[in-house]
């Protein structure tokens, strides 16, 4: 993808996450790859909503940085995910508040409502680590195929072909916990149901 082009997408993005409150203050990271070599990530400690093309960097495959300034401190959870997911072209993190809430008490479930199930399938749920941390980008990298993974008393990782996919799938993902914090404990969609969409 066009470098130019790239870095408008990406603060675009994320300026829609935030404005969405999908994530808040400097909570999160996005990224896009760029080619098989590279990918363009947010930088380290800033607030989403505040973020220009020309303030996201170009980091290697390998973790090396370009430039100066420092790359999200999830680097290591982003590249795991492209190196294991050669259809991964993008990968958003965000803390939700509905998604956090839940892996706190349990799980997100996304077979209650068809969207849930047509868009995400099953997410799985990685137990809690430190934040920046190998041990955490090992963990996720496992479900480098999965459309999204939830990181307890943390937040929730998306991986889409593009950008707007994996916004897509983390709007739907907060949406489908929102909406499971409203109803409380009920049954999802009946499993025949839930066969029929997976299979559309
Ligand atoms: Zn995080």
């Amino acid at each position: 993808m066009n470098e130019a082009y790239a870095r408008m997408v990406l603060a675009d993005t994320c300026r829609m996450l935030y404005d969405r409150n999908l994530t808040v203050s400097a909570g999160g990271n996005m990224s896009v790859r760029l080619d098989d070599e590279y990918i363009l990530i947010t930088p380290s400690g800033r607030n989403k909503g505040a973020l220009a093309p020309e303030d996201m960097i170009v980091v290697s495959m390998d973790g090396e940085a370009l430039g100066d300034a420092k790359p999200s401190i999830e680097t290591g959870m982003h590249l795991g995910i492209y190196g294991n997911n050669p259809d991964a072209g993008a990968v958003v993190h965000c803390h939700p508040l509905n998604c956090i809430a839940l892996t706190m008490k349990g799980r997100v479930r996304t077979d209650l409502t068809p969207e849930g199930v047509l868009l995400l399938g099953d997410v799985p749920t990685v137990g809690y680590m430190t934040p920046g941390t190998k041990e955490l980008a090992d963990a996720v990298a496992a479900h480098a195929a999965s459309k999204a993974i939830l990181l307890t008393r943390h937040g929730a990782v998306t991986v889409g072909r593009d950008l707007q996919q994996a916004f897509d799938r983390m709007e739907e993902l907060e949406f489908q916990a929102r909406l499971q914090m409203l109803v409380g404990r009920c049954r999802g969609l009946p499993k025949a149901e839930v066969e029929k969409l997976r299979g559309m």
